[in-house]
């Protein structure tokens, strides 16, 4: 899941500093489990911009923030207040402020900073172990990811900094190499942990990333 923390409160208002009514949009996938645009934080955020002066003509908590037709059908179905509105605040991650923005030409803000995308390990504890690199290579790595991992993320490690099990750039985090090798250790596969990985092919996915299924499709259907 996208993990995103609310940002500060002054810092909201000051971007809403030239707008009266504000539309608050949360989000009830992974801002409601990242507690930063769930029921209870857009409800909070309601009743704070009120407090602060602020008119709030609206609230929704969108099932996926990101899905953008579902953002449209919502903000048609509430045209007068978002008609009414100055500003939409969106208190998910960036993708689902720019769902908003697909669907109005008004001021929309980010009442969130998107961090990463990450496991749940348990109620909001979250670790990042995978970003996104379009070519997953981590089977020669015993399913551990170094791109992602690995502070500096090497291909073919450990750094050297290695310091009891964990890395030499935050003492707090476990070295992945370290991980990486007691896995491969495990799979009695220590003769991979020596193979030397040639460059990755770091553009595997063309900024900004676009996917129509449907073609995929439809070429599977030709075949
Ligand atoms: S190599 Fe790492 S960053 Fe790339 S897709 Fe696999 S897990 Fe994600
Ligand atoms: S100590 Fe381990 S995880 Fe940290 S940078 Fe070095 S190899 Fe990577």
């Amino acid at each position: 899941m996208i993990i995103s923390k609310q940002k500060p409160f002054e810092e909201i208002l000051e971007s809403l500093k030239n707008d009266d009514t504000v539309y608050i949009v949360g989000c009830g996938e992974c801002a409601t489990m990242t507690q930063s645009g769930g029921e209870q934080e857009v409800a909070d955020m309601k009743a704070r911009l009120e407090e602060a002066g602020k008119k709030v003509v609206a609230t929704d908590v969108a099932h996926s923030a990101c899905h953008e037709l579902d953002m449209k059908r919502i903000l048609r179905q509430n045209k007068e207040a978002a008609s009414e509105a100055g500003a939409f605040l969106v208190l998910s991650c960036g993708a689902g402020v720019q769902s908003v923005r697909e669907g109005t030409g008004k001021h929309v803000l980010p009442g969130a900073n998107s961090l990463f995308v990450g496991n749940v390990k348990r109620q909001m504890v979250f670790d990042e172990k995978c970003s996104l690199c379009g070519e997953c290579i981590i089977d020669e790595y015993g399913a551990i990811c170094p791109v992602t991992r690995c502070a500096k993320g090497i291909l073919n490690g450990p750094c050297g900094g290695t310091n009891n099990g964990k890395c030499e750039v935050d003492s707090e985090k476990d070295c992945a190499w370290v991980l990486i090798y007691n896995q491969m250790k495990t799979e009695e596969k220590l003769d991979k942990f020596m193979t030397i990985h040639g460059p990755k092919h770091w553009n595997a996915v063309a900024r900004p990333g676009h996917m129509d299924g449907r073609a995929d499709e439809a070429e599977k259907g030709a075949s």
